[in-house]
């Protein structure tokens, strides 16, 4: 080609595409579209706070972080300007562990929770909630079954679950299935029995219990881990997709009210792994889900095999690896422990801990063939007995199958012994702790579930942090309330419902928890080169507070309001 020519043809090209570029944004190139500025920006980049008098956004992008002035120069025509008025700009919440999916179907249920959190205190008023619930639920209506959740028989003044006489109580005509705060049990009466078919002759399944009589034999309505787990594909419960996308939503707009800008859906089942793409590619999700599906129930789904499992998001949406069971829930006394429960469940010996979900022997497959595709692999674990198996699998696992930065999540970890943290932490295994429990089950776990001198390190995010660890703290939605503030305060505070300080030596500073909210479960989901902190470069996921959390009194850090969500530059919720 002639000189003259070739010059000619890279004119034509750089006019043909600088063309088409003006078409699609007329708005000058090196503008911001909008900047923020004049309250407390905080970066969360670094361990110590770090503040930012301004921050540009561009297509959904930080393209700035410092100082007004500098920040000034991307201020351009179409470009506006956000006066925070003193208000605190965060990066958006990131989500260590919940259920979304599950909050949907809690926004349609009964509110069985008992005082600050719901009405019930007793097994009296769990029965009139629930005749209330069903004269009014047009699920009820449409299904003729009633599903409901989150009695804790922890507040009840009985201190245990209800029975299956006390639901028959209720209706003797339709199906009535109760479940527990924890999701790891749940109560049902006769007709609901009868319609899974457990009866006096059915034997207890592996890493589950049915509840008896006093015969031994006759159920007594509670079904416990996997008897429970069981039971749910038999229910005659199929939403419609419309109630479905409704319930999802509804879960969506609860934790954008709360500041989140990503969200887990923990363990995600059969239907829902269905359900959550097809939402996607509709364009339902304003911020982004990240599911892990049950490695059990779902181990042969050809999505696990898919595009979607990536460390990209389409439309929102992606599988981030795969979540299994372990052992139970501490306040439901099926948490798997070394040392027996300080006080027994009714029907166990005084040696009694708790049990396993799986032997070593069926657990390890489970271990080797996340490995093996390199999913990454959550673990629900509460009891050391669980940790002390978690460690032992996860060896044995990579050294069959090894890799450079796997990431294995240990969910709750709520009673890891000292012992334990360096061995997680030779391990690589990030930890997503639960200290919201301090507060709902503080005082249940010193005087009944393992007593005061175990219970004062529940949650050890001082040990954690000794040890210069990344962790996050998590709601572990249903289960509590995915309320942010109330999340970042039962870290800092640690005090139980009757306000007792449960173990100081683990409490951390409200800019640690930030860091457990923000930058650290980034890096748990893989995703810390965009998410986390305000540097450029990442997304403009932001949450403002009314107030700082740094400054504020800690005891009123639940008071502090999210004034607006922001994800990827666009506002998706405003107080
Ligand atoms: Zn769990
Ligand atoms: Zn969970």
């Amino acid at each position: 080609m002639k000189k003259g020519l070739l010059i000619l043809f890279i004119v034509t090209i750089y006019l043909f595409f600088s063309c088409n570029n003006s078409f699609k944004r007329p708005v000058d190139k090196s503008t911001a579209d909008t900047i923020y500025y004049g309250g407390n920006i905080i970066t969360m980049e670094g361990d110590f706070v770090n503040y930012v008098e301004a921050i540009a956004v561009k297509d959904g992008k930080i393209i700035f972080a410092g100082t007004k002035s500098d920040a000034n120069k991307l201020n351009g025509t179409h470009t506006k300007m956000n006066d925070l008025e003193g208000k605190t700009l965060l990066p958006g919440f990131v989500d260590g562990h919940s259920h979304f999916s599950e909050v949907g179907l809690q926004s349609v249920s009964a509110n069985l929770l008992s005082p600050p959190d719901g009405p019930v205190k007793n097994i009296d008023e769990l029965q009139k909630v629930l005749r209330e619930f069903m004269a009014v639920s047009p699920i009820v209506k449409a299904h003729q079954i009633v599903l409901v959740m989150n009695y804790d028989n922890s507040q009840l003044k009985e201190q245990r679950s209800p029975i299956r006489q006390e639901l028959d109580a209720v209706s003797t005509q339709l199906p009535i299935i109760v479940i527990h705060q924890s999701g790891h049990l749940a109560v049902l009466n006769s007709k609901a029995l009868a319609m899974v078919g457990i009866t006096a002759d059915s034997k207890n399944p592996d890493g589950g219990i049915i509840e008896r009589e006093a015969d031994g034999k006759t159920p007594n309505g509670v079904l416990q881990e996997n008897a429970f787990f069981q039971i749910i594909p038999k229910l005659p419960l199929k939403f419609t997709p419309e109630e479905v996308a409704s319930m999802i939503q509804t879960s969506e707009a609860i934790y954008i009210k709360n500041g989140f800008t990503t969200i887990q859906d923990g363990k995600t089942t059969p239907v829902n792994i269905k359900v959550l793409p097809e939402l996607a590619k509709k364009g339902a999700f304003k911020v982004d889900i990240v599911s892990y599906p049950d490695l059990v129930l779902l181990s042969k789904d050809s999505i696990l095999r898919g595009p979607l499992m990536s460390k990209k998001y389409t439309n929102h949406f992606r599988i981030g690896g795969v979540k299994i069971t372990m052992d139970g829930s501490p306040q439901g006394k099926t948490a798997w422990f070394t040392q027996p429960y300080y006080k027994v469940p009714a029907g166990q010996d005084s040696t009694y801990a708790g049990y396993p979900a799986f032997t070593d022997e069926k657990l390890i497959k489970w271990f080797e063939l996340a490995y093996k595709n390199n999913w990454q692999l959550l673990t629900h674990t509460n009891g050391d007995a669980a940790i002390d198996q978690l460690i032992r699998m996860d060896k044995a696992a990579a050294i069959k199958y090894p890799a450079k930065d796997r990431r294995t999540v240990m969910i709750h970890g709520q009673f890891l012994r000292h012992d334990q943290v360096k061995e997680i932490m030779d391990a690589d295994i990030f930890a997503s702790l639960f200290p919201l429990h301090t507060f709902n089950w503080g005082d249940f776990h010193r005087q009944s579930v393992v007593g005061p001198e175990r219970a004062e390190n529940m949650s050890p995010t001082g040990w954690l942090l000794e040890n210069k660890m990344k962790f996050s703290i998590h709601s572990d939605a249903p289960v509590i309330f995915p309320n942010s503030m109330q999340l970042i305060s039962t870290a800092v505070n640690r005090t139980t419902r009757t306000n007792y300080l449960l173990g100081p030596k683990q409490k951390i500073s409200p800019y640690v928890a930030l860091q457990a909210m923000t930058i650290w479960p980034a890096y748990q989901h893989f995703e810390e080169d965009v998410k986390g902190s305000l540097v450029k470069g990442k997304n403009a996921d932001f949450v403002i507070l009314d107030q700082n959390p740094i400054k504020a009194d800690p005891k009123k850090i639940n008071e502090i309001k999210v004034m607006e969500t922001i994800k990827e530059g666009k506002t998706v919720y405003k107080n």
